[in-house]
């Protein structure tokens, strides 16, 4: 289905609903977006009994099934049409060639496309309420936004308002500091998140197992430096391209920027010395710490910071093994989205419009990666003129376990470094040039544990908890033994703890599992003892009494070293 039309349709029955309602009201714009649609208005605070009011009107339109008739017209008469709609008015200044579209008695300023008539829009429903600049300018006019969803069944519109209940619920800002994971300072910054103890050990785990799948990839770690000189940034084209989001400054008589991503270290690292067709592929992988300047209203938690944990992979590769090195990329890259219990969705980004590298090389890398999609039948989403600035992309998303889909993975084939850094090989013949192929599979190491702390809702599988046992001694006779599981369990390598409090043992177990969200409870008393075994509760709520600790350890165990629940 094309929710955009869809979407951007519904917008216009809301419109014409608060029009109806409230005749003096002025328009804004009313676009379809990620998640439903919304339309501005002016004159008018809006209340949740206004709503109410305006839904119904829409419900009466949509059972007239009135068409959405398109109309060409001069600017003259364009201009007479909305003269007491000034924002329309603007609009139609920065429009080409003016069209109208008619649904019953409502004329809206508009290109297009929609559905057929009102009727196909089968169930709305308004969600919220909320405030903007006319053109996002806070020099000009506040205007009230009006936020709709459409669907085709009340089941659709029901899964999504619980879809949007589920994500409130699972706000990773939120867990976040339930768990004590990360934070953020305003004497640091906004945007350079602290990772705490606790998240810290999350952010291990994912480098541990990352650090795997590059050795079994035969990835070479590497390690370079946070800034180099803008002449670098230059060959490279990040100055070129990239500026606006490079922090720099100057250092004695040298301009610098800190490194917004890696790629030209690793060149440097390739092109240390000569280099023989016999020793490609050469693939170097770090997780290094990048900074992207962004504007401080496009921060949100860890799903939007400056300062990133990317792990980051060039590969360096003779033009015949570019199949071969993507396919086991986009292999790996499933891999891990597999193992976070998510489903992976693959899209194909094509050339931007602000890029380095002639069309020829563009229309060869293009190409190739299409070749490979299609060969290796997976389903893709072309997305065009979403290219990385020296090539095109694969980007994979996660859909997380309540339908959000997430951009993750990137997997870019650049034709064009390794010209400006003139790089190459020996071959029987001569000089060749080596494709390169940028990867990153966990993408922002940040942003990743935001997703899953929302994908797990804080219930990460026992692998990245960061605490994965709680020994609750029950009266202090019972301290001593469970110290002495606590070790047993720490000497295996399970991060445990134990709670020798004061309060009520109901209450220990409820901070464990509710705020803690702890995998294993292990609970002694007199009668554990007395049979030197252990009561444990793990997240299925029931209790195992006459567990031994060598059994609990073989159970845990097991769940870390599979990485499965
Ligand atoms: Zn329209
Ligand atoms: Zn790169």
């Amino acid at each position: 289905m094309d929710y955009e039309k869809y979407w951007h349709s519904s917008a216009h029955i809301l419109a014409a609903a608060v029009k109806k309602l409230w005749p003096k009201i002025k328009l804004g714009i009313g676009p379809a977006i990620e998640n439903g649609f919304y339309y501005e208005f002016y004159g008018k605070k809006f209340t949740k009994d206004d709503l109410k009011k305006i839904e119904k009107e829409m419900r009466k339109m949509i059972s007239e099934k009135l068409k959405f008739e398109r109309r060409d017209l001069k600017r003259t008469e364009a201009k007479k049409m909305f003269k007491n709609e000034p924002f329309k008015l603007e609009l139609l200044e920065e429009m080409g060639a003016p069209s109208i579209y008619t649904t019953g008695d409502f004329v809206d300023l508009c290109k297009g496309p929609h559905v057929n008539n009102t009727g196909n829009i089968k169930e709305v429903k308004l969600l919220k309420i909320s405030a903007s600049y006319w053109k996002g300018d806070n020099k000009r006019e506040s205007l009230q936004r009006i936020y709709g969803i459409s669907f085709n069944s009340k089941k659709e519109i029901r899964q999504f308002t619980h879809m949007m209940e589920e994500a409130i619920k699972r706000d990773h800002r939120k867990i976040g500091k339930e768990m004590e994971l990360f934070g953020f300072n305003e004497l640091v910054s906004p945007g350079f998140s602290l990772m705490y103890p606790n998240g810290t050990v999350i952010m291990e785990e994912l480098r541990k197992f990352i650090n795997q799948i590059n050795k079994e990839m035969g990835f070479k770690n590497v390690w370079t430096p946070h800034v180099a000189k803008t002449e670098l940034w230059k060959i490279s084209g990040h100055y070129e391209a990239y500026r606006e989001k490079m922090y720099m400054f100057k250092s004695g008589k040298n301009q610098m920027a800190i490194k917004p991503m890696n790629c030209p270290f690793h060149v440097q690292i390739y092109k240390r010395k000569r280099r023989s067709y016999k020793e490609l592929p050469i693939r170097y992988s770090e997780i290094a710490t990048v900074y992207r300047n962004e504007q401080s209203g496009e921060l949100h938690g860890l799903m939007r910071v400056i300062t990133i944990n990317m792990d980051d992979r060039h590969s360096f590769v003779k033009s015949d093994q570019i199949e071969s090195e993507i396919k086991m990329l986009m292999n790996s890259v499933k891999k891990v989205i597999d193992i976070f219990g998510m489903k992976a969705v693959f899209n194909l980004s094509t050339r931007p419009k602000k890029r380095i590298g002639s069309d020829e090389v563009w229309d060869k890398a293009e190409k190739t990666l299409k070749d490979v999609l299609e060969k290796n039948k997976i389903n893709y989403i072309l997305k065009e003129g979403e290219g990385a600035f020296y090539g095109p992309k694969v980007d994979v998303d996660a859909m997380d376990a309540i339908g959000r889909k997430w951009q993750l993975s990137t997997i870019q084939l650049d034709l064009s470094m390794p010209e400006r850094f003139d790089l190459d090989y020996l071959t029987n013949k001569g000089k060749e040039r080596p494709a390169m192929i940028h990867c990153a599979i966990l993408g922002s190491v940040e942003r990743l544990m935001g997703i899953l702390i929302e994908h797990y809702a804080g219930k990460f599988p026992v692998w990245l908890s960061p605490i994965q046992a709680m020994v609750l001694p029950i009266t202090d006779r019972n301290v001593k033994y469970a110290e002495k599981v606590n070790e047993e369990l720490k000497k295996s390598g399970i991060r445990s703890e134990i709670n020798r409090s004061q309060n009520t043992l109901q209450y220990k177990i409820r901070d464990a599992q509710t705020k803690m969200k702890i995998p294993y409870l292990i609970i002694v008393g007199d009668k554990e003892l007395e049979k030197k075994k252990l009561a444990v509760r793990d997240r299925s709520n029931k209790t195992k009494y006459n567990v031994s600790t060598k059994q609990l350890i073989k159970e845990i165990r097991e769940k870390i070293d599979k990485r499965s629940e």
